[in-house]
């Protein structure tokens, strides 16, 4: 027979920690705590399983649960000398919702459950205080009314407002017994009012209707929208617990608070919280008055005249202090933790691992490792990879004021201050000039990627956290905010409107990345640093990693803060990046328009320095590193003219008319570049181009090996292959021209040959393409667009759409899709290394610096992943999370 309910209470437990799936967090711990032994109100855990079975069945409960539940209010009853129901021995409780993750889409909490006309009266006799024995009513009719009934609180507010007012009150506390007794009368008549039935008074009923309203909250809006952001399976369930009250509002002996074993914000070693004298339950959170401090240290450090609960109370604040010691070092973390003291007497009512900081995060994990409480492994595996984004960018200053004049969506994090753009092509001619600007669009589209790139930030007023402008400048490490509503884009009269006040172009603003603030002016900032707790969880996690971790970059900038966050070389170079600056996009442009290869070479000749000198730059920044240089890949096209302007400069550097130069321009036009000539194709019809590259790559290598004194090995990477061939016919050009090189220079030169895989037919036949590759890198953003046969810059608009309907769980550009892409990856991997068993295997895509993607990647026993600079620190934390996590695995295998 199933068992659907779990008592705990008086120093044991039917359940443990470990049972939380069963009793959700809240239940699980509470039967820990009690099997510790420590003071923790009697109750029971109805299970998640009930839950199920209630969705399973048409909303109805198992059979047995009655009875259950019958016998578990025995068990609370035997403890207290209570009985449910019974005026003479009258036993309250509560019912609080508990899931396995702590969701605030759930019903909340219902508190002095089983008080009626006639049990009030018993409660004020039994515990000789009428006022408490009210206030305690009427805080239960406003509870279960909201939470149960549906009747918002602020109806009973308002009533209250009323009341003080014509009472002459200003808190809570004041009123008498007699006061509440009359807030109490208006609040039956609101509901009867309001509801058409009266506030229900048999206990019973309002158990069943309370336990009914948690099970009913699992799949309300709420609840359900919170499970999908935060990708928690309904299957899950939630538990309820039902537990006998203890109270904190029993006058002046009484308290209710919250605290956390460390400071949450800093990781400091300090108790920190707050709790509030004759009060019950959220009073402390709700600010309904202001709480006090619990230690005196954080009443001094606060300035607070309001004496702390080391004062107040010392006997109730020792134990509390001893408890929270004890609990931290029984479940080996920060602990955030509510109590309640009765008449004197300390009551824990909650305990659970505390949300931190990503600072603090790092903090607490160091000091715990360091006193032995947890391993160095242990560290490393409590920090969340993708939190440490928070602490990667530039960040407002705590200190500085901030003057709001618009809020939207925290779409990449960072704060980025710079002039009003609002096109692409402003904010390319204002970097050009040195100068640093936000790039402000109602919405982004692939064409505004090199404003993008140009920008220090990113703003929007339309789209959502997938928007195109969130994933690029996600994908870029650039601020951005999107979805701003408020403000108002008028690209015709060059405005940015906000509640009333006008900015235009060149005006300074600010944005924080961080919360989707929107700000006026310039603020001050802070640089992101790797040290102190943060280096040390970075030591700790190369030591137990497997992968290397390198950085997809091709400026020197680039280079050098990916360097600084610990990069291992470079995976991805892409090349024609390089050519988008100044003069260098007139000579680019040259060589794309010119209509025969001795035009095409004369181009490439003035290309040439340019490269070898990015290389060179390059090769010295890594110094011995490997790095991994993309011939160009995308369509030609893209280095077009665009302005008349621009056709013009570019005619008269060819010495060709404007005319010509058009025709030449419409005849590269493609109907869909993304699978046009673009990748080894261009390198097939015009070799030269690849030749070019080549012989930048091979001097600059050289030069940078003679001015080391070491060898520097580079890796050339062939785009877009699908036949071996192609990748023959390239290498073979490479080759040729590393032979000429050599004798020039009389140098010997060390170098790989390789190719991305992002076709699928290069992964299926990676066992021949192995046979001319000495790497692969797979170039996962390429291939999760020709497998899923979407492109990435058109899927914005259904994708949203496939999530909320549940057709797909995650966006496949920014978490592999294990399933179909990572297949391909997985084949081409072991095909690869069948033909040649070294190999090298890496990935370049987006999701080299996702974790949930490095977690596969580590599987699948690749070599390395490359991500973007901002993400070397995330990746390798992943990397080592995955590494041990692998271990384990295996060990459990054999
Ligand atoms: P949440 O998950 O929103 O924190 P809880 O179930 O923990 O909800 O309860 C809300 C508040 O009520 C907390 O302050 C808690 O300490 C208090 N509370 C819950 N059960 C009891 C009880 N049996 N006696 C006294 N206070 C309680
Ligand atoms: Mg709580
Ligand atoms: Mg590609």
């Amino acid at each position: 027979m199933t068992k659907w309910v779990y008592t705990f209470g008086d120093g044991a437990a039917e359940g443990r920690a470990g049972d939380r799936n069963l009793l959700g967090g809240k239940g699980a711990n509470l039967a820990e705590m009690c099997s510790l032994g420590l003071p923790v109100p009697p109750g029971f855990t109805i299970t998640t399983e009930v839950c199920n079975a209630y969705y399973a069945n048409g909303r109805t409960y198992p059979e047995a649960l009655e009875a259950d539940v019958v016998s578990a209010l025995d068990h609370i009853g035997r403890i207290t000398g209570r009985r449910f129901g019974d005026p003479s021995k009258l036993l309250l409780v509560s019912v609080r919702s508990g899931a396995r993750a702590s969701m605030p889409g759930m019903m909340d909490t219902v508190l002095n459950l089983g008080l009626n006309d006639e049990t009030v009266e018993a409660l004020a006799a039994d515990s000789g205080d009428a006022r408490f024995a009210y206030d305690s009513y009427r805080r239960f009719i406003q509870m279960y009314s909201d939470v149960v009934m549906g009747l918002d609180h602020e109806v009973f507010e308002e009533i209250l407002e009323d009341q003080k007012a014509s009472l002459g009150h200003e808190l809570d506390t004041e009123l008498t017994a007699q006061e509440w007794q009359g807030v109490i009368s208006l609040y039956k008549a609101k509901v009867e009012e309001e509801l058409g039935k009266p506030f229900p008074q048999d206990p019973q009923e309002q158990l069943w209707g309370a336990i009914g309203a948690v099970f009913s909250s699992w799949m309300n809006n709420r609840a359900i929208t919170y499970r999908r952001l935060h990708d928690i399976p309904e299957s899950w369930g939630t538990a309820v617990n039902v537990q006998a009250m203890v109270f904190g509002n029993m006058g002046d002996t009484s308290a209710t608070g919250v605290a956390f074993t460390r400071n949450p914000s800093t990781g400091d070693r300090q108790l920190y919280g707050e709790f509030l004298v004759n009060a019950q339950g959220e009073d402390v959170v709700a600010g309904i008055r202001t709480p006090q401090n619990i230690t005196e240290a954080a009443r001094i450090a606060a300035g607070s005249d309001k004496p702390s609960l080391q004062k107040l109370m010392p006997d109730a604040f020792q134990a509390f202090v001893d408890i929270s010691d004890r609990l931290e070092k029984h479940y080996r973390d920060m602990q955030d933790l509510e109590f309640t003291i009765e008449r004197g007497k300390l009551w824990m009512l909650q305990t659970r691992s505390g949300k931190r900081t990503a600072k603090a995060a790092l903090k607490i994990a160091v000091e715990m490792a360091k006193d032995g409480l947890i391993t160095k492994e242990e560290a490393v595996a409590r920090i969340d990879p993708a939190s440490l984004d928070q602490l990667l960018h530039p960040t407002i200053d705590p200190k500085a004021a901030r003057d709001v004049i618009g809020m939207g969506l925290p779409a990449s994090p960072g704060a980025a201050t710079g002039e009003i753009v609002f096109s692409s092509a402003d904010a390319e001619d204002a970097k050009a000039q040195g100068r640093k600007v936000i790039l402000v669009r109602i919405e982004t589209s692939p064409e505004d990627i090199h404003g993008m790139h140009a920008a220090e930030g990113i703003l929007t007023t339309r789209g959502g956290m997938t928007s195109h402008a969130a994933v690029v400048a996600r994908g870029m490490g650039k601020p951005c905010v999107s979805g701003a509503g408020s403000l108002r884009v008028d690209y015709k009269a060059g405005t940015l409107i906000s509640m009333g006040q006008t900015f235009r172009k060149g005006d300074i603003i600010t944005i924080d990345g961080g919360n989707g603030q929107v700000l006026k002016g310039a603020v001050a900032m802070l640089q992101p640093e790797l040290s102190g707790d943060f280096a040390a969880i970075m030591e700790w996690a190369d030591a137990a990693r497997r992968m290397k971790v390198r950085t997809n970059a091709e400026t020197p900038l680039d280079a050098r803060m990916a360097r600084s966050f610990g990069a291992e070389g470079i995976g991805l170079c892409r090349t024609e990046h390089m050519f988008f600056d100044g003069a260098r996009i007139v000579a680019m442009r040259e060589m794309i328009l010119a209509d025969s290869e001795k035009d095409r070479r004369a181009a490439l000749d003035k290309l040439l320095p340019m490269q070898r000198s990015d290389f060179l730059e390059l090769f010295e920044i890594m110094a011995g590193l490997p790095v991994t240089i993309r011939l160009l890949d995308p369509p030609l096209h893209e280095f077009l003219p665009k302005t008349e302007a621009e056709l013009a400069e570019v005619a008269s550097a060819m010495n060709v008319s404007a005319d010509k130069l058009r025709q030449r321009t419409e005849a590269l036009h493609e109907f869909n570049p993304m699978l046009g000539h673009r990748g080894c194709r261009l390198a097939v019809s015009y070799p030269e181009i690849a030749e070019m590259q080549a012989r930048a790559i091979f001097e600059a290598a050289v030069q940078a090996g003679h001015k080391a004194g070491a060898l520097v090995v580079p890796e050339i990477m062939v785009p877009l292959v699908g036949l071996v061939k192609e990748l023959e016919y390239v290498k073979a050009r490479i080759d040729a021209v590393a032979q000429s090189v050599m004798q020039e220079t009389g140098t010997k030169i060390d170098y790989l040959t390789g190719t991305m895989i992002e076709l699928p037919r290069a992964a299926i036949r990676a066992h021949v393409i192995a046979e001319a590759a000495e790497f692969f890198s797979f170039g996962t953003n390429d291939l999760t667009q020709t497998t899923f046969g979407i492109s990435r810059d058109d899927a914005a608009s259904f994708l949203e759409t496939y999530r909320q309907k549940g057709i797909i769980e995650q966006d496949p550009f920014v978490s592999l899709d294990v399933d179909g892409v990572g297949e391909l990856v997985r084949m081409a991997a072991e095909k690869g290394r069948a033909t040649r068993p070294a190999i090298k295997l890496g990935i370049c895509g987006e999701h080299g610096g996702d974790p949930a993607s490095i977690r596969f990647c580590e599987e699948v026993g690749l070599d390395y992943v490359s991500c973007s600079p901002y993400r070397v620190p995330i990746a390798r934390l992943a990397a080592a999370q995955a590494a041990v996590a692998a271990a384990k695995s295996a060990a459990k295998r054999s």
